[in-house]
């Protein structure tokens, strides 16, 4: 588990976002995970995803709060929460305002649609080079696909952590590209779904918003949250 927070940026969402458009403008190819307790506790379990998470070529962004208070408390230096959602937002910007090109992968049919039309209308520099939705059955042949039109953002919304995998296995193929996996965002940024209230983002608690908006979500919530506070607090007594 240690090894995971080794892996963690440290600076600001700021930095980040100015080091993405650098890689854009340069054509650095770059992978971003973005860490919540649940993608520690996958690479914790599957080893396969463990050694995605520490590859040099990944770099890892600390997504929620639980991951920001604990490498904190565990005295790592990290500075802020760096969402997927804001960094897709920001993907879209940057993009746009250098006009870039990009693929998105993934969410409902519906859901990618009101995507494409997004950026249409509000992103009209940026240049969708396609867009798919994120059930069809061959997501390899996808991905074959996008490797020869050569986008410059690919955002895939699989959910954790097939979209990682995905991205992993063909990050290889690809010369450029900023690849991230943006789990629910394509429903926020459509407008299918409202993301938490300013409130909640500041005092950290967009997580809570999401259980009481979708309580099925507690099983997957219990299993790695609750079971990670647990490991680090095993962690912090050894130390
Ligand atoms: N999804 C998909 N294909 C699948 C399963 C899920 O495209 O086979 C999409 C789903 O529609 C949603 C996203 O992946 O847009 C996952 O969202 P979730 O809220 O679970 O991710 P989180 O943000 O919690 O990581």
């Amino acid at each position: 588990m240690r090894d995971f927070f080794t892996k963690l940026y440290q600076n600001t969402f700021e930095d980040f976002v100015l080091l993405l458009e650098e890689n854009i403008k340069k054509n650095i190819k770059t992978f971003v995970v973005t860490a919540n307790p649940e993608t520690f506790m996958i690479a914790e379990k599957e080893t396969e995803f463990a050694n995605l998470i520490l590859d040099e070529k990944t770099t890892v962004v600390p997504d929620g709060i639980g991951i920001v208070k604990t490498a904190q408390m565990l005295h790592y230096s990290v500075s802020e929460r760096i969402s997927g959602i804001d960094l897709a937002y920001e993907l879209l910007r940057i993009g746009n305002e250098n006009k870039k090109s990009i693929y998105l992968l993934g969410a409902s049919e519906e859901v990618k649609e009101k995507m494409v039309e997004k950026i249409k209308n509000e992103y009209p520099n940026l240049h969708l080079k396609g867009a798919v939705n994120g059930f069809g059955s061959n997501k390899d042949k996808e991905f074959n696909k996008i490797k020869k039109l050569k986008p410059d953002i690919i955002l895939v919304a699989l959910g954790i952590p097939a979209q990682e995998k995905l991205i992993y296995k063909h990050l290889d193929d690809f010369e450029k590209g900023i690849f991230i996996g943006v789990g629910g965002s394509f429903d926020v940024i459509s407008g299918n779904k409202k993301r938490a209230p300013k409130m909640f983002q500041k005092l950290g608690i967009e997580w809570l918003y999401r259980l009481l908006k979708e309580p099925k979500r507690i099983k997957r919530f219990y299993h790695n949250n609750v079971k990670f506070v647990f490991k680090i607090r095993k962690i912090k007594k050894v130390r």
